[in-house]
């Protein structure tokens, strides 16, 4: 038998009313916001995530999905693991600049990373997301954290946590990256294979391993010192404090968190994430920050930007199951030409409507109506003969003749 491929699932059953929960209040919400939807195709040029992300990256060195379109070794395809990439070139290649900032849009759609399947980690997932091009203010940052916590709220969640931080302009992180590099350097032997990667190609990253033996390091005084310094210059911390007056204002409950840097290379001043105390070790649900320089290293105008994207599967994992709709009829007939008569025309007249295929005994209709509709409509002998339905409200038991107009 061929089975689905790990790491990836079949979206089906009470799954399906929540999915589509999602992206619909995600659709009402960021239209609300004057967000506009984009849908980037699912594939990509593997140069744009290599730049894009960063080949320092998780994602860039061991998860993507890349292989050769067909007859065309030099065309060389990725399935996206992330939107933003794919945004910022849509951005570009439609001159989207020209028009007037800022420019706010949101996605929602699955990704592809190769990663170790597992609670909260698959290879095919979706996401939903926001980006803003076009505003370097701080009200930019916190509107699209508002918007996450407006959303997230019309999910009915709750019991999550903003941690957020500052990563800094390059110019300040400089500084850190090299007192960071410094500190850590002495310890190197006591960390993993992973880090020493890092340690070269981008030592900041060593604060997001998820390695417990190097987390012990980490721990260490000397180097909570340094983890700890405030190294933002003036600008970045006049950024950052006005960030957080906007967020207080707004009542919006975060924490700070030196340690986050997020995998992502692109990232500049604000990051944020937000977890959930109901989910395992996979714990965050959103993450996000702001990314000045990325359009600009993809080739268009400098352009300031702040986005983030929520794993969908997560948010469902944290959501109480919904009720099943149920249909407005199910035709009760052992006349299956008067039932799927009467049940066409039922749809046709905007009410959902199902009946037996099979003329099977009443009480065995009656039994898969209850589970699945909201009233049963018997054809009978008797409501042919005298041209009229006979209603049974599936929840009061109660019963009562109807003709099709009253039906409606
Ligand atoms: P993590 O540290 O969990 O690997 P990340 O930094 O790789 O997360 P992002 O690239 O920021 O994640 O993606 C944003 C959100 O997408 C995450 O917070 C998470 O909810 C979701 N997500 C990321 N990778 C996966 C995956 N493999 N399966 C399911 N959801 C995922
Ligand atoms: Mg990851």
């Amino acid at each position: 038998m061929i089975k689905a491929q790990r790491g990836t699932k079949d979206i089906m059953g009470l799954d399906v009313a929540k999915f589509r929960y999602i992206e619909d209040t995600a659709r009402n919400v960021f239209k609300m916001a004057n967000y506009e939807e984009l849908r980037t195709p699912i594939f990509e040029d593997t140069k744009l995530f290599a730049r894009g992300i960063g080949d320092s990256t998780d994602i860039v060195n061991k998860e993507m999905y890349t292989f050769f379109a067909p007859n065309n070794e030099e065309n060389s395809i990725t399935l996206r693991p992330e939107n933003t990439a794919g945004a910022v070139r849509a951005y570009i290649e439609h001159g989207m600049s020209r028009m007037s900032p800022p420019q706010k849009i949101w996605y929602f759609g699955p990704m592809f990373r190769y990663e170790r399947p597992q609670a909260g980690r698959q290879r095919q997932f979706h996401q939903v997301g926001v980006e803003m091009f076009g505003s370097k203010e701080a009200t930019a940052d916190a509107e699209v954290i508002l918007l996450a916590q407006n959303f997230l709220k019309n999910l009915g969640l709750k019991n999550l946590t903003v941690e957020l931080n500052s990563l800094g302009c390059p110019e300040c992180r400089a500084k850190y990256k090299e007192n960071i590099k410094e500190v850590l350097g002495k310890y190197l032997d006591e960390l993993c294979d992973d880090c020493h990667v890092r340690y070269e190609k981008n030592p900041l990253r060593m604060l997001d391993c998820k390695c417990e033996q190097c987390q012990q390091v980490f721990a260490r005084e000397e180097i909570q010192k340094v983890i700890l310094a405030d190294f933002i210059c003036d600008e970045c911390q006049e950024h950052f404090n006005q960030l957080k007056k906007y967020l207080d204002k707004l009542d919006v409950k975060y924490s700070q968190n030196k340690l986050l840097v997020r995998g992502l290379d692109y990232y500049n001043r604000t990051v944020f994430e937000i977890k959930s105390e109901n989910l395992g070790s996979q714990n965050a649900v959103c993450g996000g920050g702001r990314y000045d320089g990325l359009v600009e290293m993809l080739g268009g105008e400098k352009t300031p930007a702040v986005g983030w994207a929520m794993g969908v599967e997560r948010l469902m994992a944290i959501m109480s199951d919904l009720e099943k709709e149920k249909l407005d009829y199910f035709v009760v007939s052992t006349n299956t030409e008067e039932a799927i008569k009467l049940t066409q025309k039922l749809r046709e007249n905007g009410k959902s409507a199902d009946f037996d295929f099979s003329s099977r005994k009443f009480a065995k209709q009656f039994e898969k109506a209850s589970k699945i509709a909201k009233c049963a409509v018997v054809i009978g002998e008797d409501e042919i003969a005298n041209n009229y339905y006979t209603v049974k409200d599936l929840t009061s038991g109660t019963q009562e003749k109807r003709s099709f107009e009253e039906l409606l």
